[in-house]
């Protein structure tokens, strides 16, 4: 069995732990300081619940809302306790993998009882960073995701032979990973309307309809054993990765440029701090990004200077995007990588030295290409430990 974690409104209730001024409140971070002039990144329950959710710009959101809180964003935090969470989890003892930020799978075999376990799981989160999660548990990673998201907040789900056609037929196919504007109507057009019905087609007819996208569907749908524990990046024990990356989804698809940026700055300042971290460095980058217009985008670009530079991470991924024409495409989620790494030759001290160095020096580049209020790279926080 697999159990997926999601993380609830992680961004905002990170926010909501470490300041509780802000508990229990309506709550958004944004990508900039400039409190009317940005995009919500990220909502709290109590947003949300009013009607605010991310991809929104804050003009819009105060509207509804004029006593909303509002932070910055600080990658920094996230990322900490992002990492803080997955070693907890891992000291569970089950294999373990990281799927992007506020989401990780665990593959607890056939013997765990999977309720116990996840409401343990669920208590030590609680107990030792005053966040929720919702958790999934079903026989593969597709589905065990889609339980994860059928009692949010706070919420445990457990798909079992027993139960998968009675709670499959109640959700809609939508909510399934993967099924997006794209692909709903079509599957709309075809009567296909729960994930159940979507659960009862061939793979033959899937692929008739969806192409490959529909085989990669039907194999989510039924496999048994794989665990995917490369999803979109490869974190694991292994000394030598072939890739480090971050991803992320939106709760719905944004055009907006600046929110894009900003996200795309965040993923490369994860990837940037876990390469160095690692003392590797990078030749290849590499974009995904999936959207209603534009499908599953991906490409990368090779540079002959490897680097573990975060903004020169940030400014390659941006290269690409310019070079495919992506001006302003509608995106529900992005992942950035980098791949061709090689280990860093110079002693992890001189790198750390050097990385300052260069950081301050990328604060000070996207300032000027950003103005002031521009994301704020992590290095601000990096050392900056949670209560
Ligand atoms: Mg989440």
């Amino acid at each position: 069995m697999i159990l997926h974690i999601d993380m609830d409104a992680f961004f905002a209730s990170v926010e909501q732990a470490i300041n509780p001024r802000f508990k229990g409140k309506p709550l958004i971070v944004g990508t900039r300081g400039n409190k009317f002039n940005t995009v919500v990144c990220a909502a709290s329950y109590e947003a949300k619940r009013l009607g605010i959710s991310s991809g929104m710009s804050t003009r819009e959101a105060f509207q509804i809302c004029p006593h909303l809180e509002f932070v910055v964003a600080e990658q920094g935090k996230y990322i900490w306790t992002s990492e803080q969470v997955l070693q907890l989890v891992r000291g569970f003892g089950f294999e373990t993998a990281y799927i992007s930020i506020d989401e990780f799978q665990a593959d607890i075999g056939s013997d765990t009882l999977p309720q116990a376990l996840a409401e343990n799981i669920q208590k030590q989160i609680y107990a030792n960073f005053n966040i929720t999660a919702s958790i999934g548990v079903a026989k593969n990673c597709l589905l065990a995701k889609l339980a994860s998201k059928l009692n949010k907040p706070n919420g445990i789900a457990i798909l079992t032979e027993e139960n998968l056609t009675p709670v499959l037929a109640k959700v809609p196919a939508k909510k399934l990973s993967g099924v997006g504007p794209k692909t709903e109507p079509i599957l709309t057009g075809l009567g296909i309307n729960s994930c159940l019905d979507l659960y009862r087609k061939s793979a033959e007819f899937l692929e008739s309809i969806l192409g490959k996208f529909g085989t990669n569907l039907y194999e989510g749908l039924h496999c048994e054993e794989t665990f995917n524990s490369g999803l979109d990046l490869d974190c694991g024990s292994d000394p030598m990765p072939k890739s480090v990356g971050h991803s992320y989804t939106f709760p719905r698809a944004s055009g907006n440029p600046q929110f894009i940026r900003a996200w795309i700055r965040l993923l490369s300042e994860m990837v940037g701090r876990r390469l160095r971290a690692q003392n590797l460095l990078s030749f290849t980058t590499h974009l995904w990004l999936s959207g209603p217009e534009i499908g599953n985008f991906s490409s990368q670009a090779t540079s002959d200077q490897a680097t573990n530079d975060s903004y020169e991470l940030y400014r390659r991924v941006l290269k690409i995007m310019a070079k495919k024409g992506l001006k302003q495409p509608e995106i529900r989620a992005m992942g950035v990588s980098a791949a061709s790494l090689t280990q860093a030759s110079y002693p992890a001290l001189f790198t750390e030295q050097k990385r300052r160095e260069g950081l301050l020096k990328a604060m000070d580049r996207i300032n000027d290409r950003f103005g002031e209020d521009s994301i704020y790279p992590a290095v601000v926080t990096f050392s900056r430990k949670i209560k």
